[in-house]
């Protein structure tokens, strides 16, 4: 009984009707009921710094966004078996951004469609089915995507790694075998491919992997290591997939793509999260000779994908990351947020190691600066009490122990500033 909006009865009824794997964020729910920019408001009118949302990229309902969608579907929303310009301008402005020729788009309407497609051009274009992963991916829900994503599949509720699932081990120059700073870091930890490769001689059809892994911790990957790993894996014969739906879209800061910083072209890239500021859309884009072996006589066709309305929130996201050249935003403010944080690793031991480029960004916790041993109930004790002084965190990686950081890129030097100063109050007051 009672009031209908109490979060009590939100809990009962979501208890009642909703999956009840779909956790939720913090001890204590947040009933957020609109957001702006770089805020969250609750029911209440309390507003929460957040740093969690990567999906809304340009900004909480940026209202650029919403007019151009507002506008499209008062109009027109059908799906993309008629001609219309929006899916054309817009695979072309996307393509625009890429290298190579990375010409030709699939348009779907989640991250996991987009990488179920890639694993399906993928296996196509070569003609097997064995995968390369990289150790705590995540790739999406559905069944093929678990199958090659360790961070579901060697969790509660998964299962056996299959057969043609290859996992390659995290290139973490942190806690790694290979450190930070040691020669040739990238290189040697693409060579761990090479026994796999040699193995499962021409069974190996590509590699799936972020460019900076979100799951995995954060992670940075060493210098050269993408360029070794993709130079080995087309030397067996396999494609590269980049999925670039976490990091993507400029968030690195010193360039558009994550791949980028890597020095490397990949043959297929995955697109999602923050392609449409929130609105579904996603993308697989790759060459027209990978396009043409996939065209084998069955359509690609997904009703959502690419429709109007969806490529007009595509195309007002492009439109607002050049206008206020957010980009450039991210790698200013997420290298003075980063010194920040710096600064307080050498206060606080607890701070093990901060990482991350532009605003994808990592703060691995440790008990013991020598062991290494991960601080994971402090993580979920900082993000509890950072919650508690409103700004919103979270906590990554396979030992629970990474504090996430990715804004929407709308994050401004006063928001740093608010975060750094909560960030080390806690530190100070939990003397973790
Ligand atoms: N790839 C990566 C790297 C992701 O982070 C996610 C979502 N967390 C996905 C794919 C799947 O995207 P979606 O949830 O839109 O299906």
């Amino acid at each position: 009984g009672g009031d209908p909006t109490h979060k009590s009865n939100l809990l009962a009824k979501r208890r009642h009707s909703l999956g009840p794997n779909l956790s939720l964020s913090y001890r204590e729910p947040l009933h957020i009921v609109r957001g702006e920019g770089c805020y969250l408001y609750d029911a209440a009118g309390r507003a929460y710094l957040d740093m969690v949302n990567n999906v809304c990229h340009v900004g909480h309902c940026h209202p650029h966004v919403v007019a151009a969608v507002q506008k499209q579907l008062a109009r027109l929303n059908t799906n993309t078996r008629y001609l219309h310009r929006n899916i054309l301008d817009y695979a072309q402005r996307l393509t625009a951004t890429l290298p190579g020729n990375l010409s030709v788009c699939f348009f779907t309407c989640t991250g996991s469609e987009a990488n179920d497609l890639a694993l399906r051009l993928t296996r196509n274009a070569t003609g097997r089915s064995d995968m390369l992963v990289l150790d705590a991916a995540y790739h999406g829900h559905t069944r093929a995507l678990i199958e090659v994503s360790p961070y579901k599949y060697e969790g509660r509720g998964g299962f056996a790694q299959v057969e043609t699932t290859h996992k390659l081990p995290m290139p973490d120059g942190f806690r790694g075998p290979i450190k930070h700073g040691e020669p040739e870091i990238g290189r040697r930890y693409a060579e761990q491919a090479g026994p796999i490769l040699e193995q499962k001689h021409n069974q190996v059809a590509g590699l799936i992997a972020e460019s900076l892994p979100g799951c995995g911790g954060q992670i940075v990957l060493p210098d050269s290591y993408l360029h070794h790993l993709y130079s080995m894996v087309r030397d067996a014969g396999g494609l590269c997939i980049a999925d670039e739906v976490q990091v993507g879209f400029g968030r690195v800061g010193t360039a558009m793509w994550g791949f980028q910083t890597q020095n490397v072209v990949p043959d297929i890239v995955t697109l999602g999260k923050p392609i449409g500021n929130g609105f579904p859309l996603a993308a697989v884009i790759t060459t027209p000779d990978i396009a043409a072996t996939f065209d084998n006589g069955m359509e690609y066709f997904n009703t959502f994908g690419g429709n109007p309305v969806a490529c007009a929130a595509g195309l007002a996201v492009l439109d607002v990351l050049e206008n206020e050249q957010l980009q450039n935003q991210a790698h200013q403010v997420g290298t003075y947020l980063k010194q920040g944080l710096v600064a307080l690793q050498k206060q606080y031991p607890l701070i093990g190691e901060v990482r991350g480029l532009g605003l994808f960004l990592g703060v691995e916790l440790v008990r013991d600066p020598e062991s290494l041993a991960p601080a994971d109930r402090e993580a979920a004790e900082i993000v509890e009490r950072m919650k508690a002084r409103g700004v919103l965190l979270s906590v990554d990686g396979p030992l629970h122990n990474v504090l996430k950081i990715k804004p929407p890129l709308v994050f401004g030097q006063a928001e740093a500033d608010i975060a750094l100063f909560h960030l080390e109050a806690v530190l100070k007051e939990t003397k973790l």
